[in-house]
């Protein structure tokens, strides 16, 4: 009885697929693709108002310069970007590789932030 009960149970749970990290997804996420990110920005609250700055993660990019020419550090160089609950953004943020410092990479994000985490 027990047994047939708990395999019941277990068929009944949903997949939900797992939030993989801000960095991860510039990183390694194709375009055009939607993922769950876990840390997209931080919290901070002013008086009787939160908000939510997006977080822009130190990344290992491919550098194509010569001088380069392989996995190096890129850091943003896009100024401060806030998310506001359950309100499509779509911004971009630039990054520039520490190195060299001449090659830059641009990315275009359609970001929602789901209510439900703040
Ligand atoms: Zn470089």
């Amino acid at each position: 009885m027990s047994d047939a009960g708990e395999a019941q149970g277990a068929s009944l749970v949903a997949k939900e697929p797992e939030a993989i990290s801000f960095a991860e997804f510039l990183e390694e996420i194709a375009p055009t693709q939607q993922v769950k990110v876990s840390d997209l920005f931080t919290k901070s609250v002013r008086g009787t108002s939160a908000y939510y700055e997006l977080q822009r993660p130190e990344l290992q990019l491919h550098c194509s310069k010569d001088t380069c020419n392989g996995l190096r550090f890129f850091r943003s160089t896009t100024g401060d970007l806030y998310v506001k609950p359950n309100e499509p953004k779509l911004c971009y943020i630039t990054y520039r590789c520490s190195n060299c410092q001449s090659i830059q990479k641009t990315f275009s994000l359609h970001i929602w932030l789901c209510s439900a985490l703040t």
